[in-house]
């Protein structure tokens, strides 16, 4: 079940040091630089004087490297319990940062939920591959680095981390840092300790285990131990390194592919980003680590909540009962039209959800049982083609997971079982996944003449037929309005 997951996982990008530029050109503009992320904290501290912070943890060629920190309670006690979310340590892996300022976004705008804990949210590490869109990070001299490979290895004595890395760990070490979230991309999964051996765990390994997969069922991602997931070697991570020398759950989030045909919106991705993330504090709540919030009873009533800024931030109204999303609720993008729309059960999305294009049109369409996916889903391009089709149950990919382009070609398909995808196919360059299909299909000229008299008699003209039999994958899809 390893191998295949290398090709996707962050390790994948060290080819792809492409300008960040082309890279955001599949994307819908505009995200942020550097320039525009750290002037997007300071905003937020501004908005939020007493409950926010900004640290300099470091100072590179191209920027500084900004932690946001937020205590609900306005303290910041030396010793207050904080949680450490680190995002962009690996600089192309951009949806990383977005999804760690939209975490900023949320616990810095003081609503009760968040308290009982603080925060400390770095959205970008490596700012300079952040900033030209490559995956490593530079050191002084300015040669590349991979700045998720310059920790102590766990048990192997110390290491001399690069000057931005060395900084880090010193900003990490201070105060009281109780759990650890680090994102990346493009996996899907959600991972637990440890990379860098299969057989070294963290002490209280089962229950990381299971936080850990109930926040991927929360988003149809495989979930396991990193270094069973990912095969390639990683000595040397972050969250290892957190893990061991903090003695602190250190999750790994590899979020998905935003640029590949058929991706996920990024609007969506910070949205669904929201449901493990609730999770893990309501798991540190259960564990003493995060103080205990008292909701008062406060029967239902209407809500309406702003989270982030144009273009990927929304407007969201429904009712709360209890302090909990109850019933009908629709989004909408900041700047106008509806973004999302479907039903709540006590906190939960339940039932069938659909999410829009900015101009209308239907964009993902599939159900929730009791907030993890279920069933079958289709997402769709603005101009109605089906570009995946994905099929959950109780939160894990099961069956078919097939993407095309948006002008219909046939571009990846992938086996699911458990949760785990298998790369069936996947076109790159003139080689499309149709013929890999058709390749797959055609009988093997080399394999042993069949044994029996009765095989060899079949008559050879059938050959061709399985030739010419399209696969299933290369159906003609359906390009009408989704069902629901
Ligand atoms: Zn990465």
């Amino acid at each position: 079940m390893r191998f295949y997951l290398a090709s996707l996982a962050c390790a994948w990008a060290i080819g792809l040091a492409l300008p960040a530029q082309a890279q955001r050109a599949h994307s819908r503009d505009p995200f942020h630089d550097v320039a525009s992320l750290n002037a997007r904290l300071a905003a937020l501290h501004a908005a939020h004087p007493s409950t926010t912070r900004i640290v300099k943890i470091a100072t590179t060629g191209r920027g500084d490297v900004l932690a946001l920190e937020v205590d609900p309670d306005g303290q910041f006690a030396a010793d207050a319990p904080a949680l450490f979310i680190q995002g962009g340590i690996h600089g192309n892996e951009w949806i990383s940062t977005e999804v760690v300022l939209r975490l900023a976004e949320l616990v810095s705008d003081g609503r009760p939920r968040w308290r009982g804990l603080t925060y400390r949210l770095v959205p970008v590490i490596n700012v300079d591959g952040f900033a030209t869109g490559s995956r490593k990070a530079l050191d002084p001299a300015g040669a590349p680095f991979d700045a998720n490979r310059d920790f102590p290895v766990p048990g192997q004595g110390d290491h001399v981390s690069q000057p931005l890395i060395a900084a880090l760990r010193d900003y990490v070490r201070t105060g009281k840092v109780v759990a650890v979230l680090d994102y990346h991309s493009a996996a899907e999964c959600m991972l637990w300790p440890f990379a860098y051996d299969k057989a070294a765990a963290p002490p209280d390994v089962d229950a990381i285990a299971a936080i850990t997969a109930q926040m991927a069922s929360a988003v149809g991602f495989c979930s396991g131990q990193v270094a069973k997931v990912i095969s390639y070697k990683h000595q040397g991570t972050a969250s290892d390194w957190y893990q061991d020398a903090l003695g602190v759950p250190a999750i790994l989030v590899e979020l998905g592919s935003v640029e590949d045909p058929g991706s996920q919106a990024v609007e969506q991705i910070l949205i669904d980003q929201e449901r493990p993330f609730g999770l893990f504090l309501d798991w540190l709540e259960a564990r003493g680590t995060k103080a205990a919030v008292a909701v008062p009873a406060s029967g239902c009533r209407d809500v309406t909540i702003t989270v982030g800024e144009a273009p990927l931030g929304y407007q969201a109204s429904g009712q709360a009962c209890d302090g909990q999303r109850h019933g009908a609720w629709a989004f909408r993008y900041i700047d106008g039209g509806l973004m999302r729309e479907g039903a709540y059960e006590r906190g939960k999305e339940h039932g069938t959800w659909r999410t829009y294009h900015p101009g209308g049109q239907p964009h993902d369409v599939g159900g929730f049982v009791a907030g993890t996916p279920d069933g079958d889903w289709k997402r769709y391009a603005a101009t109605g083609t089906v570009i995946e089709e994905r099929r959950y149950a109780a939160g894990s990919r099961e069956g078919a997971l097939s993407r095309w382009t948006d002008d219909g070609a046939l571009w990846q398909v992938r086996a699911c079982a458990g949760g785990m995808c298998k790369t069936q196919c996947k076109t790159t360059g003139k080689t499309t996944c149709e013929a890999i299909l058709a390749k797959a299909a055609r009988p093997d000229r080399h394999a042993k003449r069949p044994a029996s008299r009765a095989t060899r008699a079949k008559p050879t003209r059938a050959k061709p037929a399985v030739v010419r039999k399209p696969p299933a994958a290369k159906r003609k899809k359906p390009t009408a309005t989704p069902a629901s």
